[in-house]
């Protein structure tokens, strides 16, 4: 067995049952994405349009894409038509066209809003405020062609565990007190998307049910 498959079967054997693996494959060639794929794996993330689109033109038919990084809205289109999730909304501009795109396609894209809960400047994503305006204001009702399936976020790049910790703490009862306002009826709104290589045991523990691993699983990236 390689050591990516045996770096996979670790990682899942670590997981509660409502916890998926995302592996990242980013700048990783198809050869590694293959021999995940050999391990069972089937869901993999990529946050590069271009490289998804070539990526997904020669892999197997049976992959779920999952586009994780920033997307550019003049990019949206290329997608589309197939990625299985898109975890980093992060404006509703963006959430506007990715509806517009996939009525076009006559998809429903479900889609994941990026909160901002990190101290650093320059992530992206909705403030708490910015998530409750939105959702008050009932405008998600017009984009008929997205499902919003939970929320996304990673957390600041620090040693600093119990930071860590807080920042999942605020996503997780951020997340469960905007399903009890405004998708208590709605079994779609079920993912919470955090969790990477360095930090997915504190975000397993808070709740995550959606964490996306590169480095740990295909090395640190060429
Ligand atoms: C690259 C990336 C990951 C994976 O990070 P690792 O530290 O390599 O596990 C997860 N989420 C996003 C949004 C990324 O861009």
């Amino acid at each position: 067995m390689s050591r990516i498959q045996d770096t996979i079967r670790e990682i899942l054997s670590q997981l509660p049952p409502q916890t998926r693996l995302v592996a990242v494959s980013k700048y990783h060639p198809s050869s590694a994405i293959m021999e995940a794929y050999e391990a069972g794996q089937r869901i993999f993330g990529e946050s590069h349009v271009q490289e998804l689109q070539r990526k997904a033109a020669e892999l197997p038919k049976d992959i779920e894409w999952h586009f994780i990084g920033h997307l550019q809205t003049n990019k949206v289109k290329y997608i589309v038509p197939y990625v299985s999730l898109i975890h980093a909304v992060d404006s509703e501009r963006l959430l506007a066209e990715i509806d517009k795109q996939a009525s076009r396609c006559g998809r429903i894209v479900p889609c994941l809003l990026q909160l901002h809960i990190a101290q650093e400047e320059t992530k992206y994503g909705f403030t708490e405020a910015e998530l409750l305006e939105l959702l008050q204001s009932h405008r998600l009702e017009q984009y008929q062609s997205v499902s919003v399936c939970g929320l996304m976020c990673m957390a600041s790049n620090v040693d600093d565990e119990g930071q860590i910790n807080r920042e999942f703490h605020k996503a997780d009862t951020l997340f469960n007190s905007l399903k009890n306002s405004f998708f208590a009826d709605n079994t779609e709104f079920a993912e919470k998307s955090w969790g990477m290589s360095d930090d997915y045991p504190i975000a397993i523990s808070n709740g995550s049910t959606l964490i996306r691993i590169g480095s740990k699983i295909f090395g640190t990236r060429m």
